[in-house]
Order: structure tokens, then C-alpha cells, then sequence
């Protein structure tokens, strides 16, 4: 038994690892996506069941009051989040990995400094990195997290010679490092490595703007991964290794599409303002309202949508924070009982995280055929007789196309202004996300349906029954 186990752990670690990355792939589409999180799950639970048969894992008991209670704070707070809050609580996921992968660093210096173990040169550079991605993971995304629960200001807060300030700090960590390398047993210079880490993580999110925390928590998603990867060198654990690596190739992947989809580079993220606090601003006001948009009520829109051939839904953020995903599903079915073609268009960063409204509308069980991407429903738009924006609004923005002092210039949109009409619902002239005014809704083939998401579909929805 002694000697198989070693054998049959590795072999449970290549069967996790292999889960794992086909549940990686699955999760590329929504249709095997469900299949793609159960088998990526089962592998966790293949790998955590072998790690816990490892002879070097003595203390049950500490495991079993960890999982115990680690299992129901995170029950009840995924009961209790929001979908809107979902990106801070990713980023508090993302920070407790990072500290996690942080404290197995620091309890393994701990351990070879009682042994008064010589501490090998491998081993040291992995610890360090450790406490050096994991330290920054954490107090980044703690910083990420505060920012976007409106716990501190979302603005970018800044102070004189910031950077520089960075740079001699990092200078710091790099020369304690060094130098620990040559002699380990200096535990105060250690401890002023992890410190020197930890702050570095909170000046480095600081100054971005709330508005860009959601790519910042992709990325420090990604760091996570790479401070677990670090902590499996540490401890030398191949599933540990391959799980982080996965983690952080992951995400760096996503925080390239949600920088590609808003036409921003991570650089730009990272270290110009924008977006700041990611709330809308007061809006244009009731005078720029009725000087230039036309506003119409349910029973017309109900007209325009009832008697259309095609309707293209457009959900934004809007539709997110109303709720309104049960209400449009039960708008889109009643359209199609009375023959009319209704397709949504997805744009990749509509809402405020990644897939947000094909999470919505899944829940709302709207068929996956009925969802089409950005690329495909574009050219569809000049055919289809009426675009109903819900919610959305920098994601159908055409000053993206032509406006090149726009913030949003280059960001892909949903053309929904090409559509023979297009009704968009929001509840006033608020902007969105990127705070820039929206020329669609002053074209004259557009019309405003002003109210909330969730009330004005249902209305619309009794309206169109009436028809
Ligand atoms: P926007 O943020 O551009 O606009 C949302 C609109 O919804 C607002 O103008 C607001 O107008 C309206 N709204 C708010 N509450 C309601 C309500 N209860 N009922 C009806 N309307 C409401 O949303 P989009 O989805 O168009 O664009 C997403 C933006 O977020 C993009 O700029 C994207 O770059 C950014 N982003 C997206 C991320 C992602 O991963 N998805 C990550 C980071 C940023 P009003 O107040 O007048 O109602």
C-alpha cells in the first residue's frame, strides 16, 4: 500500500489535471459549458481526495475545521450575492488565494527555520515568488474589492511621485531578495519582503479607476493562479503546479478579450484613469431630453415590436441591475407565438463581467440557439425591423465607429442603428460605464422607452398580449 500510494496519487493528479483542461475547453461555449464545470469539478474532488491520502498530510482534524468552515461562508455568501456584485466577490476569491499561496510560503520558511533546516537555493526562489505574487494577489484584490462594494472611493487616488515611490519599492523587494537568497535564516528581512509585497499590491490597484476593476480582478484572477502555481513549487505538489498554471493562463487569456472588447490595452488599464467609480453620471437632464429624443410609451412599443417580422434583443447592464432577464424571455416567447423572428445580441462586455447577460439569460432559460454573437449579428442588423436595447448603452455607441476623440473610439458595437427602427429602454439620459454621451439615441429612427428595465418589459409584454 506504502508504495502504490505515492503512484496512485500521481495518477489521480494526472486524471484531475486532464479533467480539468477538457472542462477548460467545454467551458468555451455555453452549450457544453455545464458539462465542461461538472467534469473540472469532479477533477477538484479527484485531486483534493488524493492530496488528502498523501502520507505528508497529518492533521486531519485542522483540514476538517478549515473545510468546515470555509465551505459555509462560502455557501452563504454565494446564496446571498448579487449577479451585479459578482465581480468584487470574484476579486475577494481571488485575494484569499493569493493569501493562501502567500501563508504556504511563509509557513514553509517558518518550518525549515525551527528545523534550523538548511533552506535550498530552489526552494527559496519559489518561496519568495510566492509571497511576492500571493502578497500582491491579496491586498490588490482586497483594494479591487473595497473599490467596487464602494467601500472606498472608486476614483484612482494618486499622490505624488506614485510611480517612482512603485519602483524604489520594488527595487526593495528585489534586493532583500537577493540578498536572502545568499543568507535565509534573516527572518526580519523576510518579513520585510512579505510587508514590502502586501504594499505593493494596494499601490498598485489605488490608482486605477473603479470603473476598470472588473480587468483588474481578471488579471489579479490570473496572478492567483500564478502565486498557487509558486506555492506547488514550494511545496512541491504537481497538482498544484498545474492547477495555478492553468488558473493563470486562463486568465490572462480572459483579461486579453475583455481589454480587446473594450478596445483598451492592459497598459492603459493599468495606468491611465478611466471609468472612474464605473457609476453613470447625473445624465444629459429632462432639457437635452426633450430637445432631442423621441420618447414613446409601452402601448406604442408594444405596436412596433408586435408587428414586426424581426426583432434583435440588445441586454445590457441596465438589464443586469433590473432584473429584468424572466420579463424579456417571457416578451421574446410571446413575440414568437405571434410569428415574429427574435434573436439577443451578445456583446462580450455587456454588463460589467465577462458572459454576464448569457449568465442571465440562461437563468432566465432562454434557448442557446436564440443568443448570437457580436460578429454574426452584425450584418443582420439592416435587415431586421426592430432593435430593442435594454439597458445597453456603451456596447451600441456608433461614435465607436467614427469618433475618434471618443473614449470608446475602436471599441466592436452592436450596430443596432442600422436596424429600420431601433426602441431603446433605460431610465433617463444617465451614461454608461465609459461616461460619454450616446449619439443613438438622438437619430431619428430611434425612440426612448424611458422607465425600468423590469417594468417596462413587463409591460410591453401585457401590451403586445393586447394586441
Ligand atoms: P453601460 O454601462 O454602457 O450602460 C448601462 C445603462 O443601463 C446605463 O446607461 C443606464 O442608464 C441603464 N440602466 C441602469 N439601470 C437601469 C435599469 N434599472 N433599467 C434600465 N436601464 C438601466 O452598459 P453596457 O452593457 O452597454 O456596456 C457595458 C460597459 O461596461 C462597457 O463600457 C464595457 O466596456 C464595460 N465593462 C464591461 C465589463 C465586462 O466584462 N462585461 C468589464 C468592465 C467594464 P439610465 O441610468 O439612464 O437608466
Amino acid at each position: 500500500m506504502s508504495d502504490f500510494l505515492p503512484t496512485g496519487i500521481q495518477l489521480s493528479y494526472l486524471v484531475a489535471a486532464s479533467l480539468f483542461i477538457v472542462g477548460l475547453k467545454q467551458l468555451g461555449s455555453p452549450a457544453t459549458a455545464r458539462n465542461g464545470n461538472l467534469l473540472a469539478s469532479v477533477g477538484m474532488l479527484l485531486a483534493i481526495a488524493a492530496t488528502l491520502l498523501d502520507r505528508q498530510v497529518l492533521n486531519y482534524e485542522m483540514i476538517l475545521i478549515g473545510l468546515a468552515t470555509g465551505s459555509a461562508i462560502g455557501a452563504i455568501a454565494a446564496q446571498r450575492v448579487a449577479m451585479t456584485e459578482m465581480p468584487q466577490m470574484v476579486g475577494l476569491l481571488n485575494g484569499l488565494g493569493g493569501l493562501a499561496s502567500a501563508l504556504v510560503a511563509v509557513a514553509e520558511f517558518w518550518r525549515l527555520i525551527d528545523a534550523s533546516a538548511p533552506i535550498p537555493l530552489d526552494a527559496n526562489v519559489s518561496m519568495l515568488l510566492d509571497v511576492f505574487i500571493g502578497g500582491v494577489t491579496f491586498t490588490g484584490s482586497m483594494v479591487a474589492f473595497a473599490k467596487l462594494q464602494g467601500l472606498i472611493s472608486g476614483s484612482p487616488i494618486t499622490f505624488p511621485l506614485q510611480q517612482p515611490f512603485n519602483i524604489l519599492l520594488l527595487i526593495g523587494f528585489v534586493v532583500g531578495s537577493g540578498y536572502l537568497l545568499v543568507s535565509p535564516e534573516n527572518v526580519p528581512l523576510f518579513l520585510g519582503v512579505v510587508a514590502v509585497s502586501l504594499l505593493l499590491g494596494v499601490l498598485f490597484v489605488i490608482p486605477i479607476g473603479g470603473g476598470d476593476m472588473p480587468v483588474v480582478i481578471s488579471l489579479l484572477n490570473s496572478l492567483s493562479g500564478i502565486a498557487a502555481s509558486a506555492a506547488g513549487f514550494v511545496v512541491m505538489n504537481n497538482m498544484l503546479i498545474i492547477a495555478g498554471a492553468l488558473v493563470g493562463a486562463s486568465g490572462l487569456i480572459l483579461t486579453q478579450i475583455m481589454c480587446k472588447a473594450m478596445n483598451r490595452s492592459l497598459f492603459s488599464v493599468l495606468f491611465g484613469a478611466f471609468g472612474t467609480g464605473g457609476a453613470a453620471s447625473g445624465g444629459a437632464g429632462a432639457a437635452e431630453i426633450e430637445k432631442n429624443v423621441r420618447s414613446i410609451d409601452p402601448e406604442e412599443g408594444a405596436m412596433m415590436l408586435g408587428y414586426a417580422r424581426s426583432v434583435v434583443i440588445v441586454p445590457g447592464y441596465g438589464m443586469a441591475v433590473a432584473q429584468a432577464q424572466h420579463s424579456v424571455r417571457e416578451l421574446a416567447d410571446q413575440l414568437e407565438r405571434m410569428g415574429v423572428d427574435v434573436k439577443y445580441a451578445i456583446h462580450p462586455v455587456a454588463g460589467r463581467m465577462p458572459g454576464h447577460m448569457n449568465v442571465l439569460l440562461a437563468e432566465a432559460n432562454v434557448p442557446y440557439p436564440q443568443l448570437s454573437d457580436m460578429d454574426d449579428i452584425n450584418p443582420q442588423f439592416e435587415q431586421t425591423d426592430v432593435a430593442l436595447v435594454i439597458g445597453a448603452n456603451d456596447v451600441v455607441n456608433p461614435a465607436a465607429r467614427h469618433d475618434a476623440a471618443s473614449p470608446i473610439y475602436g471599441m466592436p458595437i452592436l450596430e443596432v442603428d442600422k436596424a429600420k427602427q431601433t426602441i431603446v429602454i433605460k431610465r433617463g439620459m444617465s451614461t454608461g460605464f465609459a461616461g460619454v454621451d450616446n449619439e443613438l439615441f438622438y437619430k431619428d429612427k430611434t425612440t426612448m422607452l424611458f422607465g425600468s428595465a423590469k417594468d417596462m418589459v413587463a409591460k410591453l409584454v401585457s401590451e403586445v398580449k393586447q394586441l
